[in-house]
């Protein structure tokens, strides 16, 4: 059985250098390049010393992206800073004073190295993603081995979602299997591969919190580093032997008398009637993600045009682009990527842009770490961490709050309220400033809608580059192709030899995509009336018993965060409910209608305050009633609080043995 106080300590000596003695050398060189509100945290827990959380030693606030690294000191105090972490790590690296700090200290060195007061409500969350506590799921007696075999686990995808929930499933001993359509694991990073894709939440804090990786060579990674690290630690941690490879899922059925699920499988792209082999589970684990089904486009004579056509997450291999006309249609997070990524190689770039999309200035974007704050990450104790714990602050909650309607603002349709229409005045003020040599793009580009609406974009390049003389911004609608090329709405015909269908993806249905039939055979796409998904925590069903969603609806984060945060917080709900389920001898959990329905309640109610309800824009998050399906209008630590435990009570809990309700 597992120590969870062990484990703890064997996470933060994963952490430890990995010998004692530091290159006084290599030390002083990483320091010259330390994010100094990190190092003041690494001196203070290291020697206890409240100096290092003391005026005049206080950071500047610093809300940018990735923070300015002097962290507001002048030279002779940045000096004093990294001296005193000189003397003190040349000399090896001692054994901290303070190793697990508790709720309050957590909060006044979070307090201190942020230079603002922090919520409370975050200590415990951020003492467990440090490794400080332990809030994963255990046995709090050896569980019976037979119990555990007969409570095998199907997870359907191996994502980032899906390898998170084998990793604790591993360490628990629960049997599982994985079935993943595609031959390798990785989900959406497997499938998007386009020049260009990449991450723009900083991977530091986009990576799992039990896995952390101080090798990352940039804060925002390409597609290739970031599958090197889901399949890396998939193979290293012994996943891969549990993944069916090259499978899909035909059909679940939920079996009433057995308590089981009962799955259909066959060979990816199998014909429709293709024999199919069938599993039998005690529970079944969606983790199909949620932005993983490209939107089919239709547009007239789309199938007589010559060239290569495809959606941007089906990107051919050995596409030839040198000195081709490519034309891109659509202008989300994915063509504000791509079109940067291939303009050098293309004779002629076509950008087709149905709604301005607001873009961040991020002039971060593309900048590498150094090899001396990889040291540092890699060999200073404590510093990867509270370096994580700062991405985290400013990726995660502190916009939510803009992001709320003031009913007394005066300009609704522009902007939701004072700062929000700050925010507005900012990005558009970038926008002219980077285009003022083209007002006629200034005025194609500034959106109409209030910004954060839409999925935030960051800015690559992309305003720089719709300055080029080889591209074209288009406003005009396609109404069709023909064979060599595309005609706008105004009579124009544009020549291309390659289209891509950057046109984003299909989300309403979510795990419905799936036929999932549950109680008395009803399907999930029917319990959601097709594209009205709601789930218990975006995690559980009604009458879905034993059925478990990862990323499911309400969990997608619109105003900051990573997702992988929130896919841990789904893994620890989900192991906690089994664990506790195996214990108590139940062998289903059917979440209770009304706890179902007063969760959805309370999400409806906060999204009628939230801007992904403004009518202004047409947004992915919305379904085709304008009900927010798709992102979560909590905190981050809220979702995490809520998932924290795993309340049996909140479900109906069945026994094979009586075939009786407990609950
Ligand atoms: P998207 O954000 O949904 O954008 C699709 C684009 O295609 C929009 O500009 C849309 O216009 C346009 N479009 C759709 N159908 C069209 C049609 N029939 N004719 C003309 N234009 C059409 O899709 P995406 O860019 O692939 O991104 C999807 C999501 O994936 C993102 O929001 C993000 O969550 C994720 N993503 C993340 C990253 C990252 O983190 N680095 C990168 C890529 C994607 P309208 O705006 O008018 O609908």
């Amino acid at each position: 059985m597992a120590c969870p106080a062990c484990e703890v300590q064997e996470l933060n000596d994963s952490f430890a250098p990995a010998d004692a003695g530091i290159d006084p050398q290599r030390l002083r060189e990483a320091l010259a390049d330390a994010d100094l509100r990190v190092l003041l945290m690494v001196l203070h827990q290291l020697t206890g010393d409240r100096r290092w959380i003391s005026d005049p030693l206080l950071p500047r606030r610093d809300v940018r992206l990735i923070a300015d690294e002097s962290a507001g000191f002048d030279e002779a105090t940045q000096r004093l800073i990294r001296d005193a972490a000189f003397e003190l790590l040349s000399r090896g690296v001692p054994s901290p004073a303070i190793a697990r700090p508790d709720d309050a200290k957590i909060l006044e060195m979070m307090s201190a190295c942020l230079g603002e007061a922090v919520d409370p409500a975050y200590a415990p969350m951020v003492r467990e993603d440090m490794g400080v506590a332990d809030g994963d799921a255990h046995w709090s007696a050896e569980p019976d081995p037979d119990l555990l075999q007969q409570s095998r686990v199907l997870i359907i995808g191996a994502g980032v979602s899906g390898l998170g929930l084998a990793m604790q499933l591993q360490r628990l001993g629960i049997a599982y299997q994985i079935i993943e359509r595609n031959e390798d694991v990785g989900g959406t990073w497997l499938e998007n591969r386009y020049p260009g894709a990449g991450v723009d939440t900083p991977n530091l804090f986009y990576s799992w919190s039990s896995q952390r990786n101080p090798h990352w060579t940039r804060y925002f990674s390409l597609r290739d580093e970031i599958l090197g690290y889901l399949q890396g630690t998939a193979t290293r941690v012994g996943l891969r032997e549990h993944i069916r490879f090259g499978t899909e899922m035909r059909r679940a059925d939920w079996d009433e008398q057995r308590l089981l699920w009962r799955v259909q499988l066959a060979p990816t792209g199998a014909a429709p009637d293709a024999v199919c082999e069938t599993l039998e589970v005690r529970y079944l684990v969606s983790a199909i993600g949620h932005i993983s089904e490209p939107n089919q486009t239709r547009i007239d004579g789309m199938q007589d045009f010559q060239g290569p056509m495809f959606h941007s997450a089906r990107w051919p291999d050995r596409l030839e682009l040198a000195g081709k006309r490519v034309a891109i249609l659509g202008t989300g997070a994915t063509a504000m990527q791509l079109a940067p990524a291939i303009i050098e190689q293309v004779a002629q770039l076509t950008i087709y842009q149905r709604t301005a999309q607001w873009a961040r200035p991020t002039p971060e974007l593309r900048r590498e770490v150094s090899p001396a704050a990889r040291w540092l990450f890699a060999n200073v104790p404590f510093y990867a961490q509270w370096y994580r714990f700062t991405l985290f602050w400013r990726y995660g909650d502190g916009l939510l709050r803009f992001l709320r309607k003031d009913s007394q603002w005066p300009h609704p349709e522009r902007s939701l309220n004072r700062v929000n229409d700050k925010h507005r005045e900012q990005m558009t003020e970038h926008i002219r400033t980077v285009l003022a040599s083209r007002p006629d793009l200034v005025d194609k580009c500034v959106p109409d809608y209030p910004p954060y609406g839409k999925r935030i974009l960051l800015d690559n390049g992309w305003y720089d580059m719709l300055l080029r003389n080889d591209v074209e911004l288009v406003t005009e609608p396609v109404s069709r192709f023909d064979a060599d090329g595309a005609v706008t709405a105004d009579g124009q015909h544009r020549a291309h030899d390659v289209v891509v269908l950057a046109t984003g993806f299909s989300i309403a249905k979510l795990s419905a995509r799936l036929d999932i039939r549950g109680l008395g055979g009803r399907t999930l796409a029917e319990a959601w009336a097709d594209d009205n998904p709601r789930a218990y925590l975006g995690i559980t069903v009604p009458d879905f018993p034993n059925l478990f969603i990862l990323y499911g609806p309400n969990t997608n984060l619109g105003h900051g965060g990573s997702a992988i945060f929130h896919a841990e917080c789904q893994v620890r709900y989900i192991t906690r409910s089994i664990v506790q389920a195996i214990e108590h001898r139940v062998q289903a959990l059917d979440v209770k209608r009304a706890v179902h329905d007063a969760w959805i309640a309370k999400v409806d109610e906060e999204h009628a305050q939230l801007i992904w309800t403004h009518p202004g824009m047409s947004t992915w998050y919305r379904n085709q009633h304008g009900r927010v399906v798709s992102t979560s209008p909590f905190r981050l630590v809220d979702y995490w609080r809520m998932t924290h435990e795993a309340d049996l009570d909140n479900y109906r809990q069945l026994t094979v043995q009586e075939g009786a309700d407990t609950g």
